[in-house]
């Protein structure tokens, strides 16, 4: 496979980056919620130094690294366009001690991560493996996770910076980066400051499959209902007692059976309990509601209202109380206001010789909360693969392939 000159570039920055364990965690509530997230942030902000980025800086508090590529074009001009990658990996699998290491040119069997350990990559368990014959790979030793969830992006994007810095002579608008954490924990880059960021459009760089692009996410609520019973003696509870459990489970018989993940796709939405915990005097329910169309998922937090409404009518006003919480909204709604934020991303993908193409992202990016908060952000996929796992691979050309995109596609912000 022929090699560009950002091969090298992203190979050695993904590998640097993975072996810095930045595993977030969901269980905490400092912020952020690793210390160990500031080990790859530091590592960032001394690059975007060295390369020549300006306003770079690292929010000691929150743990976000900002830089930024003043214009190089007559007059400053050329619009602003900002990039947003995840410095944390998933707490699905061990991030700790990754020893990336790679296979050049692949030659599509079966891949031995492990010798020692008998851990081996089956192309039957993983089909999409065939895609990258040929290709030279970065693999894990089988016993942790890559990373590359989303190191791989910030690799990408770290090279364009550096290319661009290196070339002032080649015409870009204002470009703005932004390193976040806690992404995989839902952190939805709450904490991102807006006005230091600057540019008012961007994109993030996260998710699978080399040239797809999300533009479309779901809406998320959290929804928790409590249930008040009442406990008196078995022997003597005949026409007194009310059992909190009894009820949980009537709750749960009122959602539509079929609603469920595991019996959608697409664009079915869903209702998915998460726990019940329940005694005959407590009981609580805690479930998620997921759906693309607004209206529908409306309509699904009515069903909810309603349902514990029935509830109390039958046993009494004070024995279901349900709290529903907005997690995240669709990204479309916002993003097509802004029609170009696409339209220059297909144009871009294309113009690196990939077919674009689109998925409705069954979950939510950290661009759906910012889309909602005033920075339209679609995502562009940062190409790695088996994402969260032990079995986690990144494809060195789509790296470089990434990078292709996004030098293409300030070339079309600078235009504007
Ligand atoms: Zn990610």
């Amino acid at each position: 496979m022929q090699r560009t000159q950002f091969y090298e570039k992203v190979r050695d920055r993904l590998i640097r980056y993975a072996k810095i364990d930045t595993q977030s965690d969901p269980n905490s509530t400092s912020v952020p919620t690793t210390a160990k997230q500031f080990d790859l942030a530091r590592v960032l902000r001394d690059e975007l130094l060295s390369i020549g980025a300006e306003g770079v800086w690292l929010d000691e508090d929150r743990c976000v690294v900002y830089g930024m590529l003043p214009s190089t074009m007559p007059g400053k001009s050329g619009m602003p366009v900002g990039f947003v990658t995840h410095m944390d990996t998933a707490p699905d699998a061990p991030g700790a001690g990754v020893k990336p290491w790679v296979l050049e040119d692949y030659d599509g069997k079966d891949i031995v991560l492990n010798a020692e350990k008998n851990i081996v990559m089956r192309t039957a368990d993983f089909p999409n493996l065939s895609g990258y014959t040929g290709q030279d790979l970065i693999l894990t030793d089988g016993t942790t996770l890559l990373g590359g969830d989303d190191k791989a992006a910030i690799a990408a994007v770290m090279t364009m910076a550096e290319y661009y810095l290196a070339h002032p002579e080649i015409p870009h608008g204002p470009i703005s980066l932004a390193f976040t954490p806690d992404e995989e924990v839902g952190g939805l880059a709450r904490d991102l400051d807006l006005e230091r960021f600057g540019a008012k459009v961007a994109y993030t760089l996260d998710g699978d499959y080399l040239g797809y692009y999300e533009d479309e996410t779901f809406n998320a609520s959290h929804t928790k209902l409590t249930i008040h019973g009442r406990s008196v003696h078995t022997g003597t509870a005949k026409g007194i007692m009310i059992n909190a459990s009894d009820i949980a489970g009537e709750f749960l018989s009122m959602l539509p059976p079929l609603e469920k993940p595991q019996f959608t796709e697409g664009r079915e939405g869903f209702y998915h309990v998460i726990s019940v915990r329940s005694s005959c005097e407590h009981a609580e329910v805690e479930l998620i509601v997921r759906d693309h169309d607004a209206g529908l998922f409306r309509k699904r937090e009515e069903y909810l209202r309603a349902c514990a409404k029935a509830l109390r009518d039958k046993y009494g006003t004070d024995a279901a109380e349900l709290v529903i919480t907005e997690t995240y909204r669709n990204m479309k709604e916002v993003i097509d206001r802004y029609p170009f934020l696409i339209d220059h991303l297909t144009a871009a993908i294309r113009m690196s010789g990939l077919e674009p193409k689109a998925l409705a992202f069954r979950g939510g990016t950290d661009g759906s909360a910012l889309s909602h908060r005033g920075l339209p952000c679609p995502n562009l996929s940062a190409g790695y693969e088996n994402a969260h796992g032990r079995f986690e691979y990144v494809p060195i050309r789509s790296m470089e392939k990434n990078v292709e995109i996004l030098l293409n596609l300030c070339s079309l912000f600078a235009k504007m």
